[in-house]
């Protein structure tokens, strides 16, 4: 049996990184909703058109149309031993959505990895990663209003999630290995707590 763990942190968290890091060692797909939403866009599909401007402009693509799509992505054979999730749920409306999605395979979430880095940090890292990759969502304006966002919809996730003693939080100002670790160290006791 796999496990079902959500990354969550501010965008230019190094959440990305990470997260793909963890899914490798823990053997199961790393699903990012953001990266499906890129696909849908570069396809040109429905879906992809009505996301579009709304990514560009840092909001978030309607909670039923991202829960939609991530219910088409679990029904894949390789999800179904367990996913982690990176940057979904996003609001209490998806995190709601989410349960009910595992619970429907009699699976939960085991652990919540919450990657915390202080805002200079991540707009300095959103500005060099724009450089590189040529995002069109990371637009000095863009990045302001995706941080807005996060502060405002995403963050308040943590407390609900603590609630429920899932939380792990991680120092994300800290060099990539050193993070890795500790990543790695709190998953696998939530793992095992949950096995
Ligand atoms: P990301 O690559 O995770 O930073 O996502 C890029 C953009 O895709 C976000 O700024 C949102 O516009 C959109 N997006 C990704 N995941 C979600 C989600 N779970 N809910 C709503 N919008 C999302």
């Amino acid at each position: 049996m796999g496990v079902d763990v959500v990354f969550f942190g501010p965008p230019g968290s190094g959440k990305g990184t990470q997260a793909q890091r963890l899914a490798e060692s823990l053997r199961i797909p790393q699903v990012s909703t953001g990266d499906l939403l890129r696909g849908h866009v570069a396809q040109g599909t429905e879906l992809g058109k009505v996301a579009k401007p709304i990514m560009e402009s840092g909001a978030l693509v309607p909670d039923e149309l991202v829960t939609r799509m991530l219910r088409g992505r679990l029904a894949e054979p390789d999800a179904a031993c367990g996913v982690l999730f990176d940057g979904y749920p996003r609001t209490v409306a998806q995190a709601a959505a989410l349960d009910a999605l595992l619970a429907e395979s009699g699976r939960r979430i085991v652990s919540v990895v919450f990657l915390d880095v202080a805002d200079e940090v991540i707009v300095d890292r959103l500005v060099k990663r724009a450089a590189l990759e040529g995002r069109a969502d990371d637009t000095p304006e863009t990045i302001r209003e995706r941080l807005r966002v996060y502060r405002e919809k995403t963050e308040p996730l943590a407390a609900r999630f603590r609630e429920k003693g899932l939380l792990a939080r991680v120092d994300g100002n800290r060099p990539v290995e050193a993070v890795a670790a500790d990543i790695s160290r709190a998953v696998a006791a939530a793992a095992e707590a949950a096995r």
